[in-house]
């Protein structure tokens, strides 16, 4: 089973990569922070108190999500209230509850044993969920270039929030993993990149 691991901070490139990765090895695709959003999504939606670590918790655990080329969850499309300025912000506190994550990532692994392995992307795939992977990436840009290719969707204040928040949070902070290698995605062409991580891959 062949497990690609690709994290980095917003903006990075990570869902376009791993996407056209994914489509070159002929894996699945996983992209683990859809996870993260449903969750955030459902506690907007039930009005869970931001702080209360166990109901996220118990949210997590109860929840029916299916994670692909469409989210779903209880059977409806929410793939696109995924986006929302709102569950955006909201996101990255409901992910730094140890309960909230210890559920994903044992979602994140049945899913990838489900499909005979994955492009896995997120922001600990190599730390935490995916250790043994034949291959860890940790994706970087320029600070101007990562706001750029969020602009649609979020103010850069926002962006620079979420990045502080992921980055602190005690449990599974976003990190270069160990043995990741590191790559630019500045002003590079997608399939340059692509390239690059293919070719890293162990025969
Ligand atoms: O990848 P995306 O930006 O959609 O992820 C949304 C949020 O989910 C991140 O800002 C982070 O707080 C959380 N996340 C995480 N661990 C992952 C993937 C996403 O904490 N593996």
């Amino acid at each position: 089973m062949r497990v690609v691991a690709i994290d980095g901070p917003v903006g990075s490139g990570k869902s376009t990569v791993a996407k056209a990765v994914a489509g070159r090895l002929g894996l699945p695709y996983l992209e683990s922070g859809a996870m993260y959003r449903v969750v955030a999504w459902a506690a907007l939606r039930a009005g869970t108190d931001p702080a209360a670590e166990s109901a996220l918790t118990d949210l997590a655990t109860s929840l029916d999500m299916e994670v692909g080329a469409r989210v779903l969850v209880n059977g409806a499309d929410v793939t696109d209230e995924l986006r929302s300025t709102e569950v955006g912000r909201a996101v990255s506190a409901v992910a730094a509850v140890a309960g909230v994550r210890a559920e994903l990532v044992r979602r994140q692994r049945a899913w990838v044993l489900q499909h005979g392995g994955a492009v896995a992307e997120g922001r600990d795939m190599g730390s935490v969920v995916f250790p043994d992977a034949d291959l860890k990436v940790f994706l970087t840009a320029s600070v101007a270039e990562r706001a750029r290719r969020r602009s649609l969707d979020e103010t850069a204040d926002d962006l620079a929030r979420r990045d502080l928040l992921d980055s602190t949070r005690a449990v599974s902070p976003l990190i270069v993993p160990d043995g990741a290698v590191v790559v630019d995605t500045t002003a590079r062409p997608v399939e340059e990149i692509v390239d690059e991580i293919v070719g890293l891959l162990p025969a």
